[in-house]
């Protein structure tokens, strides 16, 4: 396995095997990789002759009283996970590299970006498009993996990449959950033995919606009722969302609208987390 850590480096790597005629897959992350990064991984090795990872603690989808300085990171650990999943290059940048002195272009979206992470996080999508974007012309992969686990962040790549025309195919992979229901995540690291308990009360609010939705409930209300109550009943856990949308446009939906997703944010502690289910067409 390769590592780069200067876009330079990894541009001429990237480069080299697409004249050589492979095709490349990219799986952008954060690190503290989990089985769930390693999901997007193995999926890419399948589809792709070379797999590029990066690892970058992205400074700018942070607001000013968020867990950036927390952010857990362990680039060894990661450097194993890759190795063992069939990477060929680790692209792990500081935040100069990727943000040199007097950098002021930003890629913003309006609409898909107001709604559940967007409202609660504002600066998140402008940063997460602006070093996505950067990424796709930086390795120039022929495909990108994403997880529905972060399921308005997946409909808004795929709709920055159709709007800024990127030569980019982009996969979503399915979510990646402990045996007991919890979304893996690299915040679940934070959670202490009570809280990590507590967290449940997530994919068991998000198990009620699903479970009122397939026995045809239409009240959107009480379906969001539901999906909240686990969560109200929960003393250690705060609620930031519990939403009905569609899922490529984001915006509030009935009960019978398809693809429809359900999304749930909430603070266990000092750590938050989410979660979602998409019902599809039948
Ligand atoms: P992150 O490092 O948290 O920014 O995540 C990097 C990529 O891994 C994103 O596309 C996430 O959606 C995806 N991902 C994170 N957690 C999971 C999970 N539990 N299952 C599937 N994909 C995930």
């Amino acid at each position: 396995m390769e590592f780069a850590k200067t876009v330079e480096a990894a541009r001429r790597q990237a480069g080299a095997w697409k004249t050589e005629g492979c095709t490349i897959g990219l799986v952008p992350t954060m690190g503290y990789l989990h089985d769930g990064h390693a999901s997007l991984i193995r999926r890419a090795a399948a589809d792709n002759d070379k797999v590029v990872v990066s690892v970058f603690v992205n400074p700018m989808q942070f607001g000013v009283s968020e867990d950036l300085a927390e952010y857990p990171r362990d680039i060894e650990r990661d450097g194993d996970v890759c190795r063992q999943n069939g990477v060929h290059l680790l692209f792990s940048p500081d935040a100069g590299e990727l943000y040199p002195d007097g950098f002021c272009s930003f890629v913003d979206m309006s609409g898909l970006t107001d709604a559940l992470c967007g409202r609660s996080r504002p600066a998140l999508f402008r940063g997460v498009c602006t070093v996505v974007a950067k990424l796709f012309h930086i390795i120039q992969p022929h495909t990108a993996y994403f997880g529905q686990k972060d399921a308005q962040q997946l409909a808004i790549i795929r709709r920055m990449t159709a709007d800024l025309n990127l030569p980019v195919n982009i996969v979503g992979c399915p979510v990646v959950r402990e045996p007991d229901g919890l979304a893996l995540s690299s915040r679940n690291k934070h959670l202490n033995p009570a809280e990590r308990k507590a967290a449940l009360c997530l994919s068991a609010g998000l198990a009620e919606g699903r479970r009122l939705l397939e026995n045809g409930e239409t009240d959107v209300r009480r379906i969001k009722a539901a999906v909240r109550a686990p969560m109200e009943a929960e003393p250690l856990a705060r609620v930031d969302y519990a939403e009905l949308v569609d899922a490529d446009g984001m915006r509030p939906a009935a009960a019978a609208h398809r693809p429809l997703l359900c999304a749930a944010a909430v603070f266990i502690g000092a750590t938050r987390l989410i979660d979602n289910f998409i019902l599809d067409a039948e």
